[in-house]
């Protein structure tokens, strides 16, 4: 077994039944890609639109695609209808951007919406306040092509396992209150929270995603 194929059976022999691992492959080479397609795996991630568009091409059709980086407007089009999961939508403005352009194209565009509740500034998402808001306003009822599926986040990058913890907590609390501000939501329940190096915990406050990375495919070289 190579060491992806190994390390990719580890990571899944720790996740319960329910959860999804999506193998968060950015900067990792599509040989890469390939070893744990063939262990497989079927959902990978990436953060970058240059490396998202040749990727989905080499690998074969079945493969899943997730977005978890920043998506710039003008590369939106090129992100749409090519990711299965756009996980990291982290403003109204690239929401209805997205509707649009998915509109445009006859498709459903999937989505999570990014909520930022970690200490460092520095992340994008929604705060989650204003994440309620949008909810509570019903805007969400505007989106013609889109559906928003539940929410992704970060905890703090810490070894503080109380502040990670209480982060987890913020994230699946912000789920229930969303499901409270907007009763008619359908099929928005996906928590996708949890990294290499924090995903039990993530699971313990209910992920049912998990992006890992560097527990797979070994250390990302920038
Ligand atoms: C890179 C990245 C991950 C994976 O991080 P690892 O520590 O390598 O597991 C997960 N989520 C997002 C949003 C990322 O950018």
């Amino acid at each position: 077994m190579s060491g992806i194929a190994s390390r990719l059976e580890a990571v899944r022999s720790t996740l319960p039944e329910g959860v999804e691992l999506v193998a968060v492959s950015k900067f990792h080479p599509v040989e890469a890609l390939r070893e744990a397609y063939d262990a497989g795996q079927r959902t990978f991630a990436e953060s970058r639109v240059q490396e998202l568009v040749p990727k989905t091409e080499a690998m074969p059709p079945d493969v899943r695609w997730h977005f978890i980086g920043h998506l710039q407007r003008n590369k939106a089009k090129l992100v749409v209808g090519r990711a299965d999961l756009i996980e990291s939508v982290d403003s109204e403005a690239l929401l209805e951007l997205i509707d649009r352009l998915a509109a445009e194209r006859g498709i459903v565009q999937r989505v999570l919406l990014e909520a930022h509740v970690a200490a460092e500034e520095a992340k994008s998402g929604f705060e989650p306040g204003a994440l309620l808001d949008y909810f509570r306003r019903g805007a969400y009822r505007n989106l013609r092509a889109t559906h928003i599926c539940g929410i992704m986040g970060m905890a703090t990058n810490t070894d503080d396992a109380a502040r990670i913890d209480a982060d987890f907590a913020a994230l699946a609390t912000l789920l229930h209150d969303i499901h409270m501000a907007a009763p008619d939501l359908r099929g928005c329940d996906v928590l996708s929270m949890g990294m290499s190096d924090d995903y039990p915990a993530a699971i313990a406050h209910g992920a049912t995603h998990v992006r890992v990375g560097t527990a797979i495919f070994g250390p990302r070289e920038y």
